[in-house]
């Protein structure tokens, strides 16, 4: 709620220690002289800019991902496809399989249950066995 100062037009009802508060622009850094205490922002083109990262480094991260997820997915095809189900995980990093990215797993007494999208494998600390395609994914 807004109320009406003399010469200074309106004022608002925040605690004197907000008022004192002078917070800076997370993206250009500068004081924040006006406005309202909780902003974060100096402009709308700071507040723009800061959001336009934040959003394409989630972006990059997503990609990255994807990448390594696909980069998996082609090695555990190369062997599936050769009849191979087991394999030594060593073979596997060599070759530049990532063994912490899957897209789905359940930990078991000896081992991980883990899928690569549509490949099911189980993995533990020196292999990865019983590899094969799944026709329905878990809900
Ligand atoms: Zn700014």
């Amino acid at each position: 709620m807004k109320t009406k100062t003399a010469n200074k037009g309106y004022e608002l009802p925040y605690p004197e220690e907000f008022r004192l508060h002078k917070p800076f622009c997370l993206e250009c850094g500068k004081e924040m002289v006006y406005g309202r205490p909780d902003r974060k922002f100096c402009c709308p083109s700071c507040k723009n800019r800061y959001h336009n990262r934040s959003e394409s480094a989630s972006k990059r991260i997503k990609l990255r991902v994807q990448h390594i997820l696909e980069k998996n997915y082609r090695i555990l095809l190369t062997f599936l496809e050769s009849g191979i189900r087991d394999v030594p995980l060593s073979s596997l990093t060599v070759m530049g399989f990532n063994p912490l990215y899957f897209t789905s797993s359940v930990k078991q007494k000896k081992c991980s249950i883990c899928m690569c999208f549509d490949i099911i494998y189980h993995l533990t600390a020196r292999n990865v066995y019983n590899m094969e395609f799944v026709n329905t994914l878990p809900k």
